[in-house]
């Protein structure tokens, strides 16, 4: 039998606001094997494109990426809010329903010719995305690859990482 991840992932109406269908991936993280079977198959993409590091915003990025890291054997890097990170960061700003939002990474976080695996729960427009492969390339990174356990394909948000080896678990 296999797992359908889809199993665990919850449809939240009109959340955080009204006209948002929210994924909740909580359920699939509190379940024991389908967490294991997604970080299996996160693993199994990312293997192929040798990374040296995973890059995760906070905050569901850091659950995944933190498992993700471990079960490669490579490091992980957290990309963090404003005025989180304690030393001297790079940032890039994105765009949200209204205004902006930028995330940080600490500058020797990321070794120049590294290669960087970007991972998030969600894929939606792509600017959180889009944020985390500029980090990367101020830091002159190799953006190895941009993952994702969820895509909402209507969004479009593989089209704001044209060029880029994109991949997600799951399509709605
Ligand atoms: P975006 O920058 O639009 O691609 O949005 C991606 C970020 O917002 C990810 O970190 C997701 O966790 C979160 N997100 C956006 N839309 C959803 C959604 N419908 N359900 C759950 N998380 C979402």
């Amino acid at each position: 039998m296999t797992l359908d991840l889809r199993d665990r992932i919850v449809d939240v109406p009109d959340f955080p606001t009204e006209g948002i269908v929210f994924k909740d991936v909580m359920p699939l993280l509190a379940d024991r094997e389908h967490l294991a079977e997604t970080i299996r198959l996160l693993a199994e993409w990312s293997r192929a494109r040798e990374p040296d590091v995973i890059l995760g915003a906070e905050a569901r990025g850091f659950i995944f990426g933190g498992a993700l890291a471990y079960e490669l054997g490579v490091g992980f890097v957290a990309a963090r809010k404003p005025g989180k990170l304690p030393r001297a960061t790079v940032e890039a700003t994105y765009a949200l329903e209204y205004g902006t939002d930028s995330l940080h990474v600490h500058r020797d976080a990321i070794a120049a010719g590294a290669r960087v695996i970007v991972l998030d729960d969600v894929l939606a427009t792509g600017g959180t995305a889009r944020a985390k492969v500029d980090l990367v390339e101020q830091l002159d990174g190799i953006v190895a690859g941009a993952l994702f356990v969820i895509e909402l394909t209507f969004l479009g948000g593989r089209d704001r990482l044209d060029g880029y080896d994109v991949h997600s678990l799951i399509q709605y």
